[in-house]
């Protein structure tokens, strides 16, 4: 997600070490991992392997998600009726208890219940509050099929934040043609269909979304063949529910190719035909972010515009708000670059834990900082920003905390981007750019479509440089102050 402050401005500053030359060229993908917990899955479920996680109790939100279900799979079939306003849909989960219990819980709202049945037998259940909830026995390690019929009115769900600039609610929104679009992060997702919303939790999906003609339908994952007025998209490596996007609209549409043969779309409203050239600059920075950080880890790529003040990096389908089209082209492109980055640093390798927020984001804007140095090199000094940098470190980790200790109710504050994004520089200066290079690298390359936490990236670092950057990096991530500066390693 991209931070939109006064400071991003200046912000940022950050960073950067000045290093520009890093290694050119691009690793062979790695075989693809999934998080798997040794379970062997029966019959049809075997199928849906890759969506094997070890769910947890989030330590700053644990009123979402359940660490009693693994869903391994998420079919849904949706259709938007922007006239009625309602959504209509049916959900199949395939899904893995994770231990014996009496009843399925799940994150969910607004919707009426049509229809409920557990492994094609006829299941009682009923949402309250934001949870669905099926009385059926399980047990654990015996996968079960679920599918849910419902109809209703979307309604979003309040943002645990107060103090960012792009502050608004959660969840599936109805803009004001009618149409549809989503903002997720960190929970959200169960808006628009019943979920284990929770990163700990990933899953493989397919959507397909039925509009009315002369309506188009975005959703995350790869583009299949469109049927009538249905369009499907199917994820065959995991997904993180903040991760999925849905919007309904009268878009258009237009392609390009990406680095590798890449598929790329882009969605637009008639009147953001202007933005359609920013939207473009997608290969050129996904070109960018692969000499830098290995192979795009995904099948498709694309952007979607939306109503919304915010931006978010959805798996293979950028959500970007309308807000950075009219806030002009270089802010778009840092903000563009940003959400692809996010695509390594957040989509293929993902926090397990919102506590790790800063996984996310210190890499992304880090990334981002790098490709603006090197794009728009008149913009400041390297001094300058390393100055401008540590002067607001200073000023978030006394307003915010330090970046390691999150305050649960100001999720995503501005210092879990900027001060991690400062860690992120040392290790830089420390290594050098091949090095540095090298660690980001294989940082994704080597935990493709796993999810991650601050233990695990310690512990990478450390065996991938030989050195020991433990003391570095919870000095940064836990000071209450900014740590001092610190210069290349000896040798
Ligand atoms: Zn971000």
């Amino acid at each position: 997600m991209h931070i939109r402050t006064t400071i991003a401005v200046a912000s940022l500053l950050a960073l950067l070490s000045g290093c520009t030359d890093g290694p050119t060229a691009a690793e062979a993908p790695a075989p693809t991992a999934s998080a798997t917990t040794g379970t062997a899955l029966p019959g049809q479920y075997a199928a849906y392997a890759a969506g094997l996680s070890k769910p947890v109790v989030d330590s700053q939100y644990p009123q979402h998600g359940s660490d009693a279900l693994d869903v391994l799979h998420y079919g849904l079939e949706l259709a938007w009726s922007p006239t009625e306003r309602v959504l209509t849909g049916t959900a199949t989960l395939h899904m893995r208890p994770t231990r014996d219990a009496a009843s399925i819980v799940l994150d969910f709202k607004p919707y009426t219940i049509k229809s409920l049945t557990i492994d094609g037998q006829p299941a009682t259940g009923s949402v309250n509050g934001e949870k669905l909830t099926v009385q059926a026995p399980v047990k654990a390690d015996v996968p079960v099929t679920l599918v849910v019929g419902y109809r209703g009115k979307p309604s979003t769900t309040p943002w645990p934040t107060t103090t960012r600039g792009d502050n608004h609610p959660l969840g599936l929104t109805v803009d004001s043609d009618g149409g549809l679009w989503t903002m997720q992060e960190p929970f959200g997702a169960f808006t628009w269909y019943p979920v284990n919303d929770h990163p700990s939790d990933e899953a493989l999906y397919d959507i397909a979304v039925t509009a009315p003609s002369g309506w188009s339908a975005i959703a995350s994952g790869t583009p299949q063949e469109q049927q009538g007025n249905t369009f499907r998209y199917r994820s065959t490596v995991p997904v993180a529910s903040y991760l999925t996007t849905l919007a309904v609209g009268r878009y258009k549409k237009a392609t390009a190719t990406g680095p590798h043969d890449l598929p790329v779309t882009y969605w637009y409203h008639a009147d953001e035909a202007s933005y359609l050239p920013m939207m473009k600059k997608s290969v050129r920075q996904l070109e960018w972010l692969e000499k830098h950080f290995g192979p795009y880890p995904f099948a498709s790529a694309g952007v979607v515009m939306v109503e919304s003040p915010s931006a978010m990096e959805t798996q293979q389908m950028v959500t970007m708000g309308e807000r950075f089209g009219q806030m002009g082209a270089r802010s778009f492109d840092g903000t563009l670059l940003h959400e692809w980055a996010h695509h390594w640093f957040g989509d293929a390798v993902t926090p397990a834990d919102w506590r790790d927020f800063w996984l996310n984001e210190g890499w992304a804007l880090y990334a981002q900082r790098l490709y603006e140095m090197e794009v728009y090199p008149n913009e400041m000094t390297r001094t300058e920003r390393i100055a401008q940098g540590r002067e607001y470190d200073g000023i978030y980790r006394k307003q915010y905390g330090p970046p390691g200790r999150p305050n649960a109710a100001e999720f995503g504050n501005t210092c879990m981007y900027t001060c991690a994004a400062g860690m992120l520089r040392q290790l830089h200066q420390a290594l050098g750019d091949e090095r540095f290079f090298a660690l980001a690298r294989g940082w994704v390359q080597d935990n493709l479509h796993t999810q991650q936490s601050r233990a695990s990236f310690t512990a990478y670092v450390n065996a991938k440089t030989g050195h020991d950057f433990t003391a570095l990096i919870d000095e940064w991530l836990d000071s209450p102050t900014t740590p001092a500066e610190t210069g290349p390693l000896p040798g």
